[in-house]
């Protein structure tokens, strides 16, 4: 049977350092405001502000105004348009992925292995698509398969159709279609819901939620899933 391998980005492959955080801070700091993203309340506010951005319902300048609208009087914010500070935004988001990214423990070993064993491997990931496809670079360098983001594709996981253009990219059924992800919901429950064997990296040895559909395996490890993959 013929077997392919699809993987979550963020977590999985590799760690962004909550890069979108720390660019709400540089853009604050444009505008002459400083802003301290490692406080809690202020962390919670941001991630909170990200949230119906990354689920799509709400636009990038959207979210980029409300965040600006928080700032204090003093803020140089005069005379900003929404789709200048998106470019700011995505430029500041640009700069900082060498600085943060870098690759979970193990994910080049992993990738190669597959693809040493004529595997093919894909990405699917939630998120916009010119910072992913930055992340996965830096993380990962010249990653050897499609590389499929939510916001291209119009799809975002755990929908059906996300993991539908992921089969379509990688050619192969849902019966031979690996996920490996580190969200039980995104990533596991969804590729289940789709019909694929789905493998759970979960690196701080947490509980699986309950009611949720059970992942196909389990590892601690990257270098754990060659094995589980070949052995299908
Ligand atoms: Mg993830």
């Amino acid at each position: 049977m013929n077997v392919a391998v699809g993987f979550d980005f963020d977590r999985t492959l590799g760690l962004d350092h909550s890069l979108e955080r720390h660019a709400f801070g540089d853009l604050a700091e444009q505008f002459g405001v400083s802003i301290d993203i490692g406080e809690e309340r202020t962390a919670d506010t941001i991630e909170q502000m990200l949230a119906p951005f990354r689920a799509a319902e709400e636009t990038m300048p959207a979210m980029l105004m409300r965040f600006v609208a928080t700032l204090p009087p003093n803020a140089q914010t005069r005379n900003l348009t929404p789709a200048g500070l998106a470019g700011r935004y995505r430029q500041i988001c640009y700069d900082l992925v060498d600085q943060l990214v870098k690759p979970i423990e193990g994910a080049r070993e992993c990738i190669a292995a597959l693809v040493a064993h004529g595997i093919p491997v894909g990405i699917l990931t939630n998120g916009w698509s010119e910072l992913q496809e930055r992340k996965v670079a830096r993380a990962l360098g010249n990653f050897p398969g499609p590389i499929l983001v939510s916001d291209s594709l119009g799809a975002y996981k755990p929908s059906a159709q996300a993991f539908r253009e992921l089969e379509t990219a990688l050619g192969v059924g849902p019966e031979g279609l690996w996920y490996v992800g580190d969200n039980p919901v995104a990533d596991i429950a969804g590729a289940r819901a789709y019909g694929l064997r789905a493998v759970w990296l979960n690196r701080e040895g947490q509980a699986y939620p309950d009611g949720l559909a059970m992942p196909t395996a389990v590892i601690e490890r990257l270098d754990e899933l060659p094995a589980i993959v070949r052995g299908a």
